[in-house]
Formats: C-alpha cells, structure tokens, sequence
C-alpha cells in the first residue's frame, strides 16, 4: 500500500542514524505492522503492546495493558504503530503506559487517522491515511472480532441506531419516561437498578453481592455495574436502540461504556438529565417508597445518601458528555406527558 511504503520512507528518513523500536498495538495493527516493516529499510527492533477496553478496569478509568510495554525500552526511541486513531481513547492509554519509562522518544504512527472524531489531546506524529469518522473493517481490524482477515479495508453501513442515556437524580422520572421513550422510538430500556432488584429478588451471585450497597443507598462497586451492563446489552444484539437508565453513574462507567459501544460499532447519541429539585424528589420517592416497598425509597436517610453519591459521582459525567456535545437538560417538573414531549424534542432534533 502506497501509504505504508510512505510512512515507512518518512520514518526511515528521521531515523537514519538511530535504530528506534516499533511497537504495534495488537490486534488491530499486526497486518499493518507486518507491511510497514518489509517497506522499512534501516535496522529496527520490533515489539508488541496488547490494551484491553474491557478487563481490569481500574477505579481511575484507565484500562489496563494485556501484553505489557517491552523490557529494555530505556534510552530509545519508541515509535507507536496503530491502525487507526479515532477518538483518542486508545492513544491515552498508551500515553499513560509509557509514561513511567525513560524512553528517548516517543512516536505515534498510525495507518489510518479519523480527524474528525478525534480529541486532538496529542499530536500523531505520523499518518498513512486521513479517513472520514467510519467505522472500517478488515487489514487487520475488526467488527466483533470478525473480518480481521480481509486483505482490503471496509467501511460498514450506517446503521440507524439511537442510544439515549437518561440522567436525574433519584425519583427524578427516568424509569417512568423509558417506558414512553421505549415505545415510541423502538428502543429497548435497561434499567440497572431493575436488573439488580431482579437479581435481588432472584437470590442470585449478582443479587447478593449487590444488596448490601443498594440497602445503604451507595452505589453498586463499578466492575461489577460495568460487567452487568454489557451482559444486558449482549442479550439484545438485534435492538434499534438503548436507553441507558441509570449508568454511566461514574466516569469509570462512562469510559467503559464509550469503549464497550465503539467495539460494537455504536455510540451513545444523547444524553439527557431530567432535572427537579431535592426536596421535591424527597417527597415523591417516600410516597413511591409506600407502594413499591423499595426499602431504599423508605427513609430519608438513605435517599439523601443517594442524592450525595450523585452529586458526587454522577454530576461531574455533565463536562464528560458536555465535551463530546452530547448533553442536553430538561426540567423534569410538570405533567408525566408534558415531561415526555420535551424529551420527545431533544430526540427528534438529533441529527
Ligand atoms: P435506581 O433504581 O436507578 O435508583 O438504582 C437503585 C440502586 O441500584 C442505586 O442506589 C445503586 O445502589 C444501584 N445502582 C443502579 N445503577 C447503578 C450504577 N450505574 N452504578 C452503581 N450502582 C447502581
């Protein structure tokens, strides 16, 4: 590929008198890593770097390294080769695995480059390719794991999909406004507080690790709201269209959430918080409380507990989706259905 030859002509021209190490980041880049090598003409090292989006999460957001940064970096010149850089996820976490090592240098090349989609936080050092924000498949990257093997690379169809997450406070409405937005767009509702209080219920693993927490009024641990999560979305593949109800309650969530749907060729479109007043949701949840029995929804100790683990740890997912222009505000007082057409506006005015 003409790209690959000119990349590996540049790289070789900066670094004529070094012998610099290049690490492709595994899976996506051993096709590209493989060309970019045979086209590459001086003395070179070669190694490996493997992320994982989806395991060892740690609380701070930062995804873990599967196949760990080679020994001996020390001293040299690292030049990262990706297959592609979208959102810059990827990137920041390589950034952040190198940053404890005394390279020389350190270098990002990628074979393909999607401007448009990307945050701009660092700079990309070399480009084979600009491409327009599509998802691509084959030469080495793939759509759930399938089409690694395609010698050429593929853009998929657009596919028509809504994902909406619903943010408020306690009480705040999300549950009862799901049930009109699922109907009238065709989407399918997770509710994570209902998966819990199902598994509650059920007396499963999942149940009885969760009850504790949602006795209190604190959030569920994150890895295992997170793991839930995904499950329910992987028991749906045929869905038009989610809405989240209840996560991303934290940030770790919400890059785990960005990271699992970007793997699966989706993307939050909107998200929207309903807005009212503590005191006023206070009353509403001790009177939801008498009928539905929810111990949490009886005391006003544990509900304030809540309003605090939102303030604390959802509030701030505001800037996360303000930044992506994703987050929209609506006033959640007023009749249930006066409260569904102004959700029904935000909606129907995406693009
Ligand atoms: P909800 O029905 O949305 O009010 O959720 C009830 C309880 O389930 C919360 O108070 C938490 O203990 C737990 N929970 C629901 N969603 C999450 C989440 N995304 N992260 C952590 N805990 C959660």
């Amino acid at each position: 590929m003409e790209a690959i030859d000119n990349m590996a002509a540049q790289i070789a021209k900066d670094y004529q008198n070094k012998v610099p190490v290049f690490v492709g980041v595994l899976n996506g880049a051993f096709m590209f890593v493989s060309d970019f090598l045979k086209a590459y003409p001086h003395p070179c090292e070669v190694s490996f770097v493997r992320l994982s989006s989806y395991q060892g999460l740690t609380s701070t957001g930062i995804v873990e390294s599967l196949l760990d940064i080679p020994e001996d970096v020390e001293g040299k010149s690292v030049i990262i080769l990706e297959d592609v850089i979208d959102t810059g996820r990827t990137l920041k976490q390589l950034v952040h695995l190198f940053s404890n090592t005394n390279v020389e240098e350190f270098k990002i090349a990628s074979l393909f480059y999607k401007s448009d989609g990307y945050n701009g936080e660092y700079s990309i050092d070399y480009v084979g390719m600009e491409i327009p924000n599509r998802f691509i498949v084959g030469y080495g990257l793939d759509y759930n794991e399938l089409g690694r093997n395609l010698k050429e690379v593929y853009q998929l169809n657009d596919s028509n999909m809504i994902n909406l997450v619903l943010f408020g406070k306690p009480g705040a409405g999300k549950g009862t406004q799901a049930g009109f937005l699922k109907e009238k767009y065709n989407l399918k509702h997770i509710s994570t507080g209902d998966v819990f209080r199902y598994n509650m219920k059920n007396g499963t693993e999942l149940g009885k690790l969760a009850k504790s927490y949602i006795d209190r009024g604190d959030l569920v641990p994150d890895e295992v709201t997170i793991n839930m999560l995904k499950a329910e979305v992987e028991k749906n593949p045929d869905a038009a269209g989610f809405i989240f109800d209840g996560f991303p309650r934290t940030a770790a969530q919400a890059e785990a959430l960005d990271n699992f749907l970007e793997s699966k060729n989706m993307k939050v479109d909107a998200t929207i918080a309903l807005e009212a007043d503590e005191n006023i949701l206070v009353n509403r949840l001790l009177e939801r409380g008498k009928e539905s029995g929810r111990s949490d929804d009886q005391d006003e100790t544990k509900i304030r507990n809540r309003f605090d683990e939102y303030n604390e740890k959802t509030a701030p997912l505001r800037s996360y989706y303000e930044n992506q222009e994703k987050f929209h505000i609506v006033n959640g007082i007023g009749e249930v259905t006066e409260i569904t057409e102004r959700l029904a506006k935000v909606i129907d005015s995406l693009g």
